[in-house]
């Protein structure tokens, strides 16, 4: 007989979860809509199922008609479960429906087969049950011939399921999504095996209700999208959202940053921050009822509504309420902000680069100071698109060794001869054209590709002294460039001196150009810089006069030489005044030997001779070329 005393207990379980479900916000993705679809058919499949059995087992208390109606209906519940269970990791892989144009009327075939058999089975209701799932007749209910369609049909949702989760396992980030998914995978396919093993134990419920809770737990739990004390969402709910929508927002998306972020973090501290970003979480969802908060860290909101609403009004009222404080009970803060209007996008683009534009547009409505708003326009996003193709070819030009080494020589202001020359990197694009460092240094720095980088150039520049000799081009050294995330590695002493070594070289023989933003710490780097000259490393300090150094901090640093940024060179030459020269004269006698940079014709060279300039570097002399050139064309 059948038993259906698990159902009862799972029905409230459900209705446990449905209810913290909805007592928290809830994003509007399709995971979510799936999700909740699954738990509706698994509800609606248990109560009509004790229904059935109800009915089955008492089978003489009620009229055929309705039996063999309950069965249909129970069968139907059945096959649109089996459907949603292939949805449900569907949408949470990620997979658009544009992706499957052809794939989806197709991959409903056996639902609408499972549903027209159950249909016709009610309605024919024939003894003869070969070609039927069940059929009634005075004796109750009978299973048909073709009962095993339900398996035929269940078993191949699993299976699709599963070779969806191979295929697109890329869109799972975590590992917690990873093994979620193999988890629901499996239960459901053990739900299928349990029933067709012991058909009369109605334990396939209690089964599926597992793999329900695993794809809650892993995927849905809407903790994982919220922010600010659960008033927001957060940054991987502004992901998905733009994951599904990205092509789809029109008109609807703006934001707000908060002026001077870290400061005003680094004044009230992580905790009061926090509590007042939740005040103002809170009344944004009042200024923007119909529409969705998301919280993007470091003080930075995004807002999605609907078509049509009027930010610059909305935000004319926020501004308005920013003259007071933001007080709750344990904080009061006063702060600014600024906003950003996201134009909508003309054509497609992929959601990275709809989210990065977003950010950078975030960012400098944080830093403007003026109350008008920030507009990002389809140029943003296409410049954050080509970075994209500037960061790929970043890639794979570490991978596969596409840099160029390039030297610029650097001149004897007395002699007028070539004694150096300083290495620049180039890239080729993925078509093989150059890419100017103007371009990939910014973005290898915001990527943290950098470090990789800057190291290829350095190994590069070692080999190549090491297989031409610096004597054979009539030069003394060759100047590297270290960027700061570079030089405030622990380990750049041990790497550096390694790479000296494996090909033999002097290390004295490549100076390492550092800039001001470098020379964050003073103690580190005065260790760092130790650490390197014991290794015999030579130091020297590139683009003198765009940052902030003060002459007590140049004094505790060896460096041998000081480059002079070629925008101060530009304007002593455009402008004389008295400072440079008196600057140089000080560095002079502190020991240090100048270089100026970007001299472009006689004129340049004889001012910078004049004031005292120990080297020249400019296109006067010659523009970078390429080392085999510069090896032909310096070769002694
Ligand atoms: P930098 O280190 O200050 O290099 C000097 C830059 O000035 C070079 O630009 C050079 O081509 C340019 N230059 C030299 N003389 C003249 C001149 O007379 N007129 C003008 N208009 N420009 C001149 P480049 O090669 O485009 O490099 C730009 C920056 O990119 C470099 O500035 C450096 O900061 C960075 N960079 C290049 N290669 C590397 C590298 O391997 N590692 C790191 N960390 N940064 C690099
Ligand atoms: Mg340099
Ligand atoms: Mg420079």
């Amino acid at each position: 007989m059948w038993s259906y005393s698990f159902e009862v207990p799972i029905l409230l379980i459900l209705g446990i979860i449905l209810l913290f479900y909805f007592s928290r916000p809830r994003l509007k993705i399709r995971r979510n809509n799936v999700f909740l679809g699954v738990i509706l058919i698994e509800t609606l499949t248990i109560c009509i199922d004790i229904c059935a059995t109800k009915a089955d087992i008492n089978y003489s208390s009620y009229a055929v008609s309705l039996i063999n109606f309950v069965n249909m209906l129970y069968f139907v519940a059945f096959f649109i479960r089996a459907y949603f269970l292939y949805q449900l990791p569907v949408s949470v892989l990620k997979i658009s429906p544009g992706k499957q144009k052809i794939f989806r009327p197709l991959i409903r075939i056996p639902l609408y087969i499972g549903i027209l058999m159950s249909v016709h089975s009610m309605i024919s209701g024939s003894p003869e049950a070969r070609y039927f799932i069940y059929y009634v007749d005075d004796a109750g209910y009978h299973s048909g011939g073709m009962y095993h369609i339900l398996y035929f049909i269940g078993f191949f949702y699993v299976l699709m399921s599963f070779l969806c989760s191979v295929l697109y396992s890329d869109s799972l980030g975590r590992r917690r999504e990873k093994y979620g998914m193999l988890m629901y995978n499996v239960i459901v396919l053990f739900a299928y095996v349990f029933r067709l093993a012991f058909p009369k134990l109605l334990i396939m419920d209690t089964i599926l209700f597992m793999s329900i809770l695993v794809v809650y737990l892993a995927f849905i739990n809407p903790e994982y999208f919220l922010d600010l004390r659960a008033v927001t969402f957060n940054s991987s709910a502004l992901r998905q959202h733009l994951m599904e929508r990205h092509d789809r927002l029109r008109n609807v998306s703006a934001g707000m940053a908060v002026r001077n972020y870290q400061a005003m973090r680094d004044i009230y501290g992580y905790l009061q921050m926090e509590e007042g970003l939740a005040v103002i979480g809170k009344y944004l969802k009042q200024v923007f009822p119909n529409g969705e908060i998301f919280y993007y860290r470091n003080g930075r909101f995004v807002i999605l509504d609907k078509a049509g609403t009027d930010f610059e009004e909305k935000f004319k009222t926020i501004s308005e309420r920013f003259n007071h404080p933001w007080k709750s009970q344990s904080v009061e803060v006063y702060l600014t902000v600024g906003f950003a209007l996201f134009e909508p996008p003309k054509e497609t683009y992929s959601p990275e680069t709809v989210l990065n534009t977003m950010l950078k547009t975030l960012e400098k409505a944080g830093e403007n100071e003026s109350e008008s708003l920030i507009r990002s326009t389809e140029e943003d996003l296409k410049r954050t698109e080509s970075e994209a193709v500037v960061r790929k070819s970043i890639e794979s030009a570490i991978d596969h060794d596409g840099f160029v080494l390039f030297l610029q020589p650097i001149v004897d202001a007395g002699s007028g001869k070539v004694i150096g020359a300083e290495a620049l990197a180039r890239i080729k694009d993925l078509d093989g054209k150059i890419i100017p460092p103007g371009i990939f240094i910014p973005v290898a720095e915001s990527s943290g590709r950098i470090n990789a980088l800057g190291e290829v150039v350095f190994d590069r520049t070692c080999k190549f002294i090491a297989e031409k000799g610096l004597e054979s081009m009539g030069i003394e050294w060759i100047n590297v460039n270290l960027s700061p995330s570079q030089f405030i590695r622990i380990d750049l002493a041990e790497r550096y001196s390694s790479i000296v070594d494996k090909y033999g070289i002097d290390p004295g023989s490549v100076h390492l150009e550092i800039t001001e933003g470098a020379m964050i710490d003073d103690s580190f780097l005065q260790k760092q810089i130790g650490a390197m000259t014991e290794k015999g490393f030579k130091f020297v300090l590139d683009d003198y006069g765009t940052g902030y150094s003060n002459l007590a901090r140049l004094k505790k640093c060896p460096f041998i030489n000081i480059k002079l940024d070629m925008s101060i060179v530009w304007d002593y030459c455009k402008e004389r005044d008295e400072l440079l020269p008196n600057m140089i004269q000080t560095f002079k006698k502190m020991g240090f030997r100048i270089t100026a940079e970007g001299i472009e014709d006689d004129v340049m060279v004889s001012a910078m001779k004049e004031i005292g300039c120990d080297l020249l570097q400019g296109y006067h002399y010659s523009k970078p070329v390429s080392a085999e050139e510069f090896a032909e064309k310096y070769s002694v």
